[in-house]
């Protein structure tokens, strides 16, 4: 990791929650990679991959994190979860279930996250916000504030709008509720891939410079 010209790094562990078959594999591979693949394959073998982004001139590294098909056995570790800064849980409009699935997936988050004794959230945040900016390299673990500070709900294969079983409105409704962002995206036509990972992290990062 050099220091060039005194710029600063960041490094922030993203997670992608949410049904087995919502495309969560698929939005990582287009964003990470430009590729969709139609075959519905369980993930194999990669934990995460790692994009690069630059926000005001400093260099950020978002480690994206897929669950690798433990979702589909209601098994995803804590491990999973620990140290997440943003979380992105997606469902798919076009399956009533999964949408009805979310309450779940974030009690789930909640739960690993914050563990045992933890501080409310808005303690946290500060916490976070007063971590000192260790030049040139600094891991943004989330190992000592347990917290999620950018979570996106995303309302994943918006291209099947002639199957639509969920609406925006609901969408939106629900992250109102719980506090989340929102966004509709299609990975096949890659609708709004990059503009949600990127909200996330921009979200992130502006928590914590
Ligand atoms: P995961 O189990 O959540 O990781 O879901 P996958 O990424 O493996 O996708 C499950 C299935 O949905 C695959 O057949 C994908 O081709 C398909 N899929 C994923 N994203 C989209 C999308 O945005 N639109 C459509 N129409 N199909 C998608
Ligand atoms: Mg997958």
């Amino acid at each position: 990791m050099t220091d060039q010209e005194g710029g600063e790094e960041y490094l922030f562990k993203i997670v992608i929650i949410g049904d087995s078959a919502v495309g969560k594999s698929n939005l990582l591979s287009r964003y990470a990679r430009n590729e969709f693949n139609q075959n519905s394959k369980a993930t194999i073998g990669v934990e995460f991959q790692t994009q690069c982004l630059e926000i005001d001139g400093k260099e950020v590294k978002a480690q994206l994190w897929d669950t690798a098909g433990q979702e589909r056995f209601r098994a995803v570790t804590s491990a999973y979860y620990r140290g997440a800064f943003g979380a992105l849980l997606v469902y798919d409009i076009s399956r009533r279930s999964t949408f009805q699935s979310v309450s779940r997936w974030l009690g789930e988050l909640s739960r690993s996250v914050k563990g045992d004794g933890c501080f409310p959230g808005a303690e946290l945040i500060t916490n976070i916000a007063r971590f000192s900016i260790i030049k040139p390299f600094i891991a943004m673990h989330n190992s000592h504030s347990d917290t999620t500070v950018a979570r996106m709900l995303v309302g994943n294969k918006c291209d099947l709008e002639g199957i639509r079983e969920v609406s925006v409105e609901e969408g939106k409704s629900l992250a109102e509720a719980e506090g989340l962002f929102f966004i509709e995206t299609s990975a096949l036509d890659s609708t709004n891939v990059e503009t949600a990972f990127e909200i996330v992290i921009r979200e992130i990062y502006n928590n914590v410079s």
